[in-house]
C-alpha cells in the first residue's frame, strides 16, 4: 500500500516515517512533497477528526491512482485549560502558528498553577483514506503533566513542556527513541499497524465486516 503524509509538518511526517519503517508494516511512506507539496487547509472543523479529514481530502486529488492519504491531527489537551488548546494548539498564540510562540504562551497560561492541577494529556488522530473515500480513524493518548518551564531541545512544538506519565524528563529531554515508544502518535501508529496486518494485503480495499 502506498500511503502519502497529508502534512507539511517535518517533524510529524519524521515521527510518522520512523514509526512505520519499526512497525514493519508493508507500507510505503511518501511525503506530500512528492505530489508538489500540502496544499493549504484551514483547520476550522473544531475536532481532530474534521480536521485530519481535511487534510487528507485536500491531498488526495494530487495523489498517484490508488495511493492513500494519511492526515495525523494532534495536540495537547491541558486538564486545567478544560482541555484546551487541544485541536487549537496548534494556532494557541496566533493564527500564525508560531510554534515557540504557541510553547512560551502555554507555559505563561500555567504560571502559577500547581503540581496536581498541571495534569495533561496529548493526542493524536490518524485518518486513512484511500482513493474511493474510504476512511480509517485511528487514536492515540499519552497522559502526563505539564512542567513550570520547557526543559530539552529534541522532538518539536510543546515537547519541552510536557512530562509523560511514569517519567521525569520531558519529551524533548527524553529524545526520540523513547517518545516514539510511548507518544500518542506511537500510539495511534500501533492502532494503524494493527489494522493494516489485520487486512489482505496489497489489493488496497479495507476490510469488509
Ligand atoms: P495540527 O495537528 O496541525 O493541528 O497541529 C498540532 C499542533 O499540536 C502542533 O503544531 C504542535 O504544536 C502540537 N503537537 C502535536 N503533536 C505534538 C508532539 O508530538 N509534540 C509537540 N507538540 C505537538
Amino acid at each position: 500500500m502506498k500511503i502519502y503524509l497529508a502534512s507539511g509538518n517535518a517533524h510529524k511526517a519524521a515521527e510518522l516515517r520512523t514509526l512505520a519503517a519499526e512497525s514493519g508494516t508493508a507500507v510505503s511512506i511518501h511525503s506530500a512533497r512528492e505530489v508538489g507539496g500540502m496544499p493549504a487547509v484551514e483547520e476550522d472543523t473544531g475536532t481532530f477528526v474534521g480536521n485530519a479529514r481535511k487534510k487528507a481530502v485536500a491531498l488526495l486529488p494530487l495523489l498517484p491512482p490508488g495511493a492513500w492519504a494519511l492526515a495525523d491531527d494532534s495536540g495537547v489537551c491541558v486538564d486545567a485549560l478544560d482541555g484546551g488548546p487541544g485541536v487549537e494548539s496548534a494556532y494557541f498564540a496566533g493564527p500564525q502558528g508560531d510554534a515557540r510562540a504557541n510553547l512560551l504562551k502555554l507555559r505563561d497560561t500555567m504560571h502559577g498553577v500547581p503540581a496536581e492541577r498541571r495534569g495533561a494529556k496529548f493526542f493524536c488522530v490518524l485518518l486513512l483514506r484511500g482513493p474511493g473515500g474510504e476512511e480509517f480513524v485511528f487514536e492515540g493518548a499519552c497522559h502526563g503533566r505539564l512542567l513550570d518551564e520547557p526543559k530539552g531541545g529534541a522532538g518539536f512544538g510543546y515537547d519541552p513542556l510536557f512530562v509523560p506519565e511514569g517519567y521525569t524528563e520531558s519529551y524533548a529531554e527524553l529524545g526520540d527513541a523513547v517518545k516514539n515508544r510511548i507518544s500518542h502518535r506511537a500510539r495511534a501508529w500501533a492502532a494503524l499497524a494493527a489494522w493494516l496486518g489485520s487486512r489482505p494485503s496489497g489489493n488496497g480495499r479495507p476490510v469488509e465486516s
